[in-house]
């Protein structure tokens, strides 16, 4: 049995390398799961891969080498496929109807999911092949890469409607004795996005806001547009909730160690997507049209030099176009005086909570 420094928190990283190292993953997902931490009582699964086949196989492989104790909880950190679809290979739906399984997701998890993955979900899985270039053989002449981590499975997508929906921009909760808390993120890499901080172990799950690339704002698959500001403010505000972080995890990527290195890698990502957001509207201020933009704009080497904010996923042409279509729509919508106050008084009692505790 293997022993994990620091305890089981530490195991999401190891094991999700392994999974996709496993030769009987052909198509390595691209996406984390398996325990956030192993409790007494059951496994709290962090994002639960793309199709349940694969899924199941990640659960085999933390048996061989964990405890055989029961999946107790689920937590899905946002509303894209590749992060939700392997549920059932994890659970049953019996499990969850009984109660004896908790799924947790952010506010308007299940309409963001259906509205990409029912409603458009024919024209985007139809351009997500292009976009991932599914049809081409895994190797070095073919496919080695999605840009973001390895690839994406081809398996059965499954869903579960969440038991427990979190509303609260910062809410804590102890799951299974592990404390835990969420903190929404809408409009960031997926309209309904949440990270997550597991305080016993300093570790943070950034879901898909901190990564080791420049993300993409525009997705040639059709998602809907990001919002550079508000995930750039995100960060930072995960940066003042979460202070003594120790371990950062994010879904697609390897995870970083060490608190001085994650509040870099955090900052210089904030620091991206502001720039980026800030450069456009300057340039559109100007008169520049965004194709012009897009050609003019440059990421000075302090942000856009460290590896972690390179574009091998997303594209600084694409994502300054994203910004010029977003920004109307999150003026107008996105920081209206009700959500801004709701947002800003649920942060300071969270942050009296822990001063007191
Ligand atoms: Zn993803």
């Amino acid at each position: 049995m293997i022993e994990f420094p620091g305890g089981d928190a530490f195991a999401v990283a190891v094991f999700t390398r392994a999974a996709r190292a496993d030769a009987l993953l052909p198509k390595a997902e691209a996406v984390i799961c398996l325990a956030a931490r192993m409790a007494v009582a059951g496994l709290i699964i962090g994002d639960t891969l793309m199709s349940s086949e694969t899924a199941a196989r990640a659960l085999e492989l933390y048996y061989e080498h964990r405890p055989k104790v029961p999946v107790k909880n689920i937590i899905f950190t946002h509303s894209h496929g590749d992060h939700f679809g392997g549920v059932k290979g994890f659970v049953t739906d019996e499990e969850i109807e009984s109660g004896a399984v908790k799924v947790y997701a952010p506010d308007s998890f299940t309409e963001e999911a259906i509205s990409e993955n029912v409603l458009a979900g024919t024209a985007m899985t139809r351009r997500g092949m292009y976009m991932y270039g599914s049809f081409l053989k895994p190797g070095p002449q073919g496919q080695v890469s999605g840009g973001l981590g390895l690839s994406t499975s081809h398996g059965t997508s499954t869903f579960a409607v969440p038991t427990d929906v979190i509303t609260e921009p910062v809410h804590e909760e102890v799951i299974d004795g592990v404390r835990v808390t969420f903190m929404l993120a809408p409009g960031t890499e997926a309209p309904s996005e949440m990270l997550f901080y597991l305080a016993d172990f300093k570790a943070l799950g950034s879901a898909e806001d901190v990564t080791h690339t420049m993300h993409n704002l525009y997705t040639l698959r059709g998602a809907k547009t990001r919002d550079a500001k508000a995930w750039s403010d995100y960060v930072r505000l995960a940066m003042e909730l979460f202070p003594d972080v120790e371990i950062i995890f994010a879904q697609h990527h390897w995870p970083t160690w060490g608190n001085d290195k994650i509040l870099k890698l955090m900052s210089d990502q904030a620091d991206l997507y502001k720039y980026l957001h800030d450069q456009t509207l300057r340039l559109a201020n100007k008169g520049l049209t965004p194709v012009e933009i897009a050609d003019q704009i440059e990421v000075p080497d302090a942000i856009g030099k460290q590896w972690y904010n390179r574009g091998y996923y997303g594209s600084l042409s694409h994502n300054v176009k994203a910004i010029i279509r977003r920004r109307p729509v999150r003026a107008a919508v996105r920081f209206s005086s009700v959500v801004r106050s709701a947002f800003w008084s649920s942060v300071f009692s969270f942050v009296r909570r822990r001063i007191s505790s």
